[in-house]
């Protein structure tokens, strides 16, 4: 069983959106150098293919992207499709659009996540008094059946301070595995607020709920191309807690988990038929 790491905030977070973004950035530069002598032809030679050949989930970005695709052409081209005629929209820029949406990596089982034991393990100091908060921002949302309990001993999260050097940035928290939580959430007490003071605990609270959204199974909401986008969110949501450390303001200033995050959570887990868990 592997247990997947989600490096959060700022150091690992940035240089992975950096490298997948400088790859892309690669992919395209050489497809532009390989391609750019005959991409005339190769767009003339293929707009023959009607619309009934795109895929579903080509019409969708597409739609996602503000396209009217039942009113509007698409046709596949080499790297890329002909919108409307005389647009050309590469597989890259289709790419692009999904790292703007809401959505989970995998899912807890609905018995666990309706008793989920955590453990505040952090001692006192800001990160402990804001823990508290930090469950209450998930528990507090109604019409799910999403349950934080705080216990003092066989947590399914064991919430702790981080070891010297362990981590770089606020917080690190684990995905699901296997339908079960992720087990550790790390908070990181030598890392200054955004404005240079130390991390106050209704700041802890925000990080921590934010983690603890990964432990149950939230990717960040911009990161949205790994995992599967939740019926009922948008693409692009400004106020989620999920939002990344490269735009750390929003979880320090929150006030609460955004709407589309309680929509989200309670389409994860739920007593309805259309619930995501199992
Ligand atoms: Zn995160």
């Amino acid at each position: 069983m592997i247990s997947v790491l989600i490096a959060l905030w700022f150091n690992l977070n940035i240089l992975i959106m950096k490298t997948i973004k400088l790859a892309m950035l690669v992919v395209i530069a050489i497809g532009m150098t390989k391609c750019s002598s005959d991409v005339e032809n190769d767009i003339q030679q293929n707009t023959t293919i009607t619309q009934e050949d795109i895929s579903p989930e080509i019409l969708s970005k597409l739609q996602r992207m503000g396209f009217d695709t039942d009113k509007t052409s698409v046709a596949s081209a080499k790297g890329g499709y002909i919108v409307d005629g005389d647009i050309f929209i590469t597989e890259e820029t289709l790419k692009e659009t999904n790292f703007q949406k809401q959505a989970f990596y995998t899912i807890v089982d609905c018995n666990r996540a309706g008793n989920i034991r955590i453990q505040n393990a952090l001692g006192n100091n800001a990160a402990g008094r804001g823990f508290q908060r930090g469950i209450d921002l998930w528990n507090r949302v109604n019409r799910t059946t999403l349950r934080l309990i705080p216990v003092n001993n066989n947590p399914d999260i064991l919430v702790r301070l981080s070891n010297p050097g362990e981590i770089g940035g606020w917080g690190l928290g684990e995905f699901p595995s296997n339908g079960v939580e992720g087990g550790l959430i790390i908070l990181n007490l030598n890392e200054p607020s955004i404005d240079g003071d130390p991390v106050t605990a209704r700041e802890w609270g925000n990080i921590l709920a934010h983690e603890i959204g990964h432990n149950i199974g939230f990717l960040h909401a911009e990161q949205g191309f790994f995992g599967t986008q939740i019926p009922g969110t948008p693409n692009v949501d400004p106020n989620s807690i999920m939002t990344s450390g490269s735009n750390p303001n929003v979880v320090f200033n929150a006030n609460d988990v955004s709407n589309f995050d309680k929509r989200a959570i309670r389409r994860m887990y739920s007593n309805r038929n259309n619930r995501l868990c199992n």
